[in-house]
């Protein structure tokens, strides 16, 4: 399977933005109607599209790797309300990634009678570069220690899980991540603005991209510098990035025109 794997869901219009959209869907490829632009990804999915279909794509196999010893990560990115959070978590009618990893987890784990396996799972969030402890929500500021591979990211923002799987030999971790809103300046009070995106994009989107850009031109391989020190996201993110790891990326997008220029 390749390393690093990009999916886009689109999201459906609400009946707000019910205008005829400008973009096309062809294929694995995404153009506007009156441009001859195309980007091209590994796998575009339809606005009808279930969570559970962007599951069996290539998260399934993923949490599969884990479970054999392989690091993996699932990341959510797209601006403020294009469904990151309702494919990541998910309702109770349609349970997002996290859910179904987990279950999957759990169920794959069932089945390997002759390993023992140990979990860990940490919800934290990064935001303002600084690293919260969701499930003890007293705990602030967390340090990076470099020598566990624990430790994630959430807010409702940056958000994410973290599965350690720890057996005889075998240690490997899950990371499923709800990005910050791709648009969204990383400081407070931004929130709900449309603001000159471009000249406030998040610290950590900007980091994490670069690691990705040099992950995917091979740098690591190569014995070249991947600036994973950048924020706290790639720092915690490197081992579940670099070496033996695999990853998913889906963009969510919405079709609606009035995110054009957004
Ligand atoms: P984000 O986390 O990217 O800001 P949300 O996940 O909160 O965006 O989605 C914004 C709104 O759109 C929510 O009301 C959500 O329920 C709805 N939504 C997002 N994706 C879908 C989808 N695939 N099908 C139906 N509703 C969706
Ligand atoms: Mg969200």
């Amino acid at each position: 399977m390749e390393r690093i794997y990009v999916a886009v869901r689109p999201r459906p219009l609400s009946p707000e933005e019910s205008e005829t959209s400008p973009w096309r869907i062809s294929g694995n490829t995404i153009s506007l109607s009156n441009h001859s632009s195309k980007f091209e990804f590994d796998r575009v999915f339809g606005e009808d599209c279930k969570t559970v279909d962007i599951f069996g794509s290539r998260t399934k196999e993923i949490v599969a790797s884990v479970v054999r010893g392989f690091n993996g990560t699932v990341f959510a990115y797209g601006q403020t309300s294009s469904g990151k959070t309702y494919t990541m978590r998910g309702s109770a009618n349609e349970p997002g990634i996290i859910p179904l990893s987990v279950h999957e987890l759990f169920c794959s784990i069932q089945e390997k009678m002759d390993r023992e396996f140990l979990l860990r799972m940490s919800y934290m969030e990064i935001y303002n570069e600084e690293i919260n402890d969701l499930l003890a929500p007293e705990h602030r500021k967390l340090q990076i220690h470099e020598s566990l591979e624990i430790v994630e990211s959430r807010d409702r923002s940056v958000g994410d899980n973290s599965f350690n799987c720890f057996d005889a030999v075998r240690v490997s971790a899950l990371n499923l991540v709800d990005l910050a809103g791709s648009e969204r300046a990383g400081k407070t009070g931004a929130e709900g603005m449309r603001l000159k995106e471009g000249s406030h994009i998040n610290k950590s989107l900007m980091a994490l991209g670069t690691v990705i850009k040099k992950l995917s031109d091979g740098a690591e391989s190569l014995g070249g510098h991947v600036p994973y020190r950048d924020s706290k996201l790639t720092r915690i993110l490197q081992p579940a990035l670099g070496g033996n790891a695999n990853t998913t990326m889906i963009c969510n997008i919405t079709l609606s025109q009035v995110f054009l220029f957004t």
